[in-house]
């Protein structure tokens, strides 16, 4: 006989991978539960990637006039009121916000405001924002709480430093700010306010912004950055944040001190794994505190699960939700499934855009492998009529041997867009001459991608 318990599943995390999961399971019938401190949405909807693309578009509002004057249209514009936008900003968010609130409702998904945390076993606290403490039990349990944005230990960053979160909240725009890393977040960051007027410094510890990313990528959107007006510091970091007369004073270890209005600290994302009762409940953690999971994202006690950004494999929203759709799978439809984490595209909504799927030119000759590369830059065709200098950049990575292309990437507008479609030809494991069969679609952009035909090497191995 089962013992009983007050759920089937119970989540905890309203996020993209936490939602999916429950309304899946709540449709085929199972008695559900989610808790969520915040409202539902998770990072995704309220503190990521659906705010911080809408600032993008808010920041390309200047160059959407440039290029209307440019195209003959006589436009006035009076600058940017950024208390307008964020008060559209924040109704879209509540409208999301709401909508998977209701997907929630309407399979049946019982929703409990508060902190969740194991208690050991199958049981479940729930810590509400007024005080109060519930307690249920659950057959299995998920987990899906996501990451959230640390400070480093620099003095004065508790102080004075913002992280991504505080960015959708400003009360005004600074007049100047310094990004601190050199990843999507500070790169993305940087992009908007820049574009927004704010005077911007983006300062990376390391040689080059974007490490990871191809080397020819993260030069050409090195330059086309600095090109728009961002003073780009590497090798360089704050070591100390102070009050001073005019701003923050932030003493640097490779240079003068700089003086700003801000300073968002950009420097990485934690697992949010603190107070979640994983102790009482022996689940097993990493060094950086993410869950542990085998592929069928099992944790080390058997009836709880954990998908998304707190194991730290993929740290993207499409990932959590096709490890969530993988965990009803395995445990509620009878097929073992293991999301396959190999060859997933993404792109970063820096400006000028980067979209990227597979082998770096550096991973593929590190993996071994002998190579061929095709690459090309260009003025699209908007930018030449415009007479702006801005290039596109596309890099094709071809193994020698079987002609199968290992990875592409492109800097230019579009790219994500554009890589989307790029990333299920080579995840099919398309050969570079079944890719150059497809017709070009013209005029565009993307047709360069076909029409490649001159290449470096081989190189490798
Ligand atoms: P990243 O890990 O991408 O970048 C962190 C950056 O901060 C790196 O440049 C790192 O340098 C630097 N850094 C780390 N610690 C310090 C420190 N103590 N002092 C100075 N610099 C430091 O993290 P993000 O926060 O940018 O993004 C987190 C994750 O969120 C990403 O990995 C991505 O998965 C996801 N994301 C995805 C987006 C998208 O899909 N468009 C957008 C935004 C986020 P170093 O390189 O030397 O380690």
């Amino acid at each position: 006989m089962t013992k009983a318990y007050d759920y089937d599943l119970f989540v905890i995390g309203a996020g993209s991978g936490g939602v999916r999961a429950a309304r899946l399971a709540g449709a085929m019938g199972l008695k559900v539960g989610i808790a969520e401190e915040d409202r539902p949405g998770g990072t995704c909807v309220l503190r990521g990637c659906v705010p911080k693309k809408l600032m993008v578009y808010a920041s390309q509002g200047l160059e959407l006039c440039h290029s209307a004057q440019g195209f003959g249209w006589d436009v006035k514009h009076e600058g940017f009121d950024w208390e307008r936008f964020r008060s559209r900003l924040h109704g879209e968010l509540d409208r999301l916000s709401a909508a998977y609130t209701n997907t929630l409702k309407s399979n049946s998904v019982q929703i409990h405001h508060g902190r969740g945390r194991l208690k050991g076993g199958h049981e479940v606290v729930i810590d509400h924002p007024d005080g109060t403490q519930s307690k249920l039990t659950s057959q299995t349990i998920l987990l899906a709480v996501g990451g959230w944005p640390s400070l480093p230990d620099v003095p004065g960053a508790p102080d004075h430093g913002l992280t991504s979160n505080d960015m959708f909240q400003l009360k005004a725009l600074p007049n100047s700010i310094m990004v601190v890393g050199g990843g999507y977040i500070a790169v993305e960051f940087a992009g908007i306010m820049n574009g927004l007027g704010v005077k911007t410094t983006l300062c990376y510890r390391g040689e080059q912004i974007l490490r990871g990313f191809d080397h020819q990528v993260r030069d050409h959107v090195c330059s086309a950055m600095t090109a728009r007006g961002i003073t780009i510091l590497t090798n360089a970091n704050p070591t100390s944040l102070t009050q001073a007369d005019k701003g923050i004073c932030a003493a640097m270890d490779n240079g003068p001190d700089v003086t700003i209005d801000k300073v968002l600290f950009a420097t990485g994302r934690h697992p949010n794994t603190k107070n979640l009762g994983l102790e009482a409940a022996g689940i097993a953690c990493d060094q950086v505190g993410a869950i542990v999971v085998d592929e069928y994202s099992m944790t080390s006690q058997a009836h709880i699960y954990a998908i998304g950004d707190v194991t730290n494999r993929v740290n993207l929203t499409p990932v959590a939700i096709r490890e969530a759709v993988a965990f009803i799978d395995t445990v509620y439809k009878g097929h073992k499934t293991a999301y396959n984490h190999h060859l997933i595209p993404t792109a970063v909504f820096s400006q000028p855009e980067i979209g990227t799927v597979g082998l770096s030119e550096g991973e593929a000759i590190e993996n071994g492998l002998k190579i061929k590369v095709y690459e090309t830059q260009f003025r699209p065709m908007k930018t030449a009529f415009l007479g702006d200098q801005e290039k596109n950049f596309m890099k094709l990575i071809v193994e020698e041997n079987t002609d199968i292309l290992l990875g592409a990437h492109m800097v230019g507008n579009g790219a994500g867009e554009i890589m989307q479609m790029g990333a299920i030809a080579i995840k099919m494991g398309i050969t570079k001459s079944q890719w150059d069969s497809t017709c070009a679609v013209h005029p565009t952009t993307a047709e360069e991608f076909v029409t490649m035909k001159v290449s470096r090497g081989p190189i490798g191995a």
